[in-house]
């Protein structure tokens, strides 16, 4: 980038959760792995001095209270991912309810401050789930980060707009959505960066497609979590799993923290509420319809 060029924006987001515990099956337990990492990335943003948004699950937080404090008290956005690791869809109306009060309380309890943002577990809010904007609506919460606009195997939804918008939802509720970035070969949309995208993809690619197109007014969302620095982390694991969920959750892991420190440094690093406080974002209403169903 040449001197004097402003950097693109890019809202940085991590998912705090352990490994085996949202991966595998919410009934392994959560460990204290995800500490080290969660650490390194506080490290990476205070020494650039930038914000970002940490989706905290709210049973780790119960568990090790520590993780939400050290967030809050480096002034990051402490939001909710949850209290346990299933996906929104998979709760229905009446529990993702119920769900998202009990991690609030959690995290509030410890910070002092109720979360406002909110992402659900294996982004899981789908075509048929958008009742979920709803509910997060009327809990209080102003924005949504859970929508992947893309048809996936398991999440994403084909049609949902790929930029941040501010979704009107029935009764004059409204909740800005931020989706997972994505980008369009020959029509056809794929998973641009995060997670297990970020780990595989090289740098200047991802770098390239987080930065196409954002100058607009618009930034893109990139999400992390601190057990992707963790190298030894499925080495070290000695319970039952399978030969092909090792290799692909170890793919990359060594390249991770090198990735972010040079996302930190070509990029204009941002959290949720500074983007809110940037940004001009425009409306969506989604056809009535997108909201039946789910008691
Ligand atoms: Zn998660």
């Amino acid at each position: 980038m040449n001197k004097g060029e402003s950097k693109p924006p890019l809202v940085f987001t991590v998912d705090v959760e352990d490994w085996a515990n949202s991966t595998l099956g919410p009934e392994r337990p959560i460990t204290d792995r995800f500490l080290e990492g969660l650490c390194r990335i506080l490290s990476l943003l205070e020494e650039a001095g930038a914000k970002g948004t940490f989706f905290i699950l709210g049973a780790a937080a119960a568990k090790f209270p520590e993780a939400a404090r050290a967030v809050a008290a480096a002034g990051h956005d402490v939001a909710a991912h949850g209290y346990n690791h299933v996906p929104a869809y998979s709760l229905g109306r009446k529990r993702f309810r119920e769900e998202l009060r009990r991690v609030g309380d959690c995290l509030a309890g410890i910070t002092g401050v109720k979360p406002r943002y909110y992402r659900a577990p294996d982004f899981g809010v789908g075509a048929d789930s958008l009742w979920v904007l709803e509910v997060l609506a009327e809990e209080g919460y102003a924005v949504d980060s859970s929508i992947f606009p893309f048809r996936g195997r398991r999440y994403g939804i084909r049609w949902w707009p790929r930029e941040p918008r501010n979704v009107l939802l029935a009764g004059g509720l409204s909740i800005v959505e931020l989706p997972l970035p994505t980008f369009e070969v020959l029509g056809v949309r794929l998973p641009a960066a995060g997670g297990g995208y970020t780990r595989v993809t090289p740098y200047r690619a991802l770098k390239a497609v987080l930065s196409a197109g954002v100058r607009g007014g618009w930034a893109r969302v990139h999400y992390c979590h601190p057990y992707e620095l963790d190298e030894d982390e499925i080495s070290a694991y000695r319970h039952n799993t399978s030969l092909k969920m090792r290799f692909s959750q170890r793919l990359g892991r060594r390249g991770t923290f090198s990735k972010l420190n040079r996302m930190i440094t070509d990029f204009k690093v941002i959290s949720i509420k500074e983007f809110l406080n940037t940004y001009k974002i425009n409306t969506y209403e989604p056809d009535k319809k997108a909201f039946e169903g789910a008691s």
